[in-house]
């Protein structure tokens, strides 16, 4: 079932964004056990993002094939010494005390950490990120810091609003991209869009998504 979902989904998503770039697939594993993980992985990811760094550590072994790896939940900074050289890309620097910490860290360890500066895009207050209005600031601090390599933004969209604003905060996003790297900010990764919102995402010019439930069905919080 997880095989055949992947392929799906690998089938409906395009080629490339209407901006012409290649468009990588996440495969968001919170919750998923190895096992499931890897029959994504068969099915033909090459990605998979945690949420968690328990279960990130407990599983690390157990999955096959060598994914790249990514950590797309909140990081606490106590904990960012479980991740150090494990991670391809940190999508979830939501906060300056955490750029700052995962620098010093990196530095310590002699690795450099690729890292993705997370936007509020709804300005919701249960998620992180930065405002829009600070991105500019954001990456102008945080691409100062040893050791940490900014290679884009990422947003989480809200769940309950209409697809007109849905496209018109993606589009915003899409707009700060545009305007960092005009000002040389060299960004590869748009990472917007999951399970609900991927399409209209893609459609606005992202290209990473973050997909969990349909790969993997709905996720049972009571395991
Ligand atoms: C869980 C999660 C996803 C995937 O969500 P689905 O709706 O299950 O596709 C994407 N991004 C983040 C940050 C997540 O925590």
């Amino acid at each position: 079932m997880i095989e055949e979902n992947v392929k799906k989904l690998l089938k409906e998503i395009p080629e490339t964004n209407p901006f012409g770039e290649k468009i990588t697939l996440v495969a968001a594993v919170k919750l998923q056990t190895a096992d499931s993980i890897n029959c994504a992985i068969c099915g033909g990811i090459t990605d998979i993002g945690d949420n968690h760094v328990q279960e990130f550590r407990d599983k690390f072994d157990q999955i096959f094939g060598n994914p790249r790896r990514h950590f797309i939940g909140h990081l606490q900074t106590n904990k960012i010494k479980y991740l150090l050289g494990k991670v391809d890309l940190y999508h979830s620097v939501d906060r300056y005390n955490l750029a700052e910490e995962l620098s010093k860290k990196s530095v310590q360890a002699g690795v450099i950490s690729n890292i993705l500066i997370q936007i509020n895009i709804g300005n919701e207050e249960t998620k992180g990120g930065f405002p829009l209005e600070e991105a500019e600031k954001a990456y102008k601090k945080i691409s100062a810091l040893p050791a940490l390599n900014v290679e884009g933004l990422m947003a989480m969209l809200p769940f309950d609003c209409d697809e007109a604003r849905l496209r018109c905060l993606a589009k915003a996003m899409r707009e700060k991209n545009d305007e960092l790297n005009a000002k040389g900010a060299n960004f590869k990764y748009l990472s917007m869009g999951m399970s609900g919102d991927w399409k209209l995402c893609v459609e606005e010019g992202s290209n990473m998504i973050r997909v969990g439930t349909a790969i993997f069905g709905e996720r049972n919080y009571n395991k």
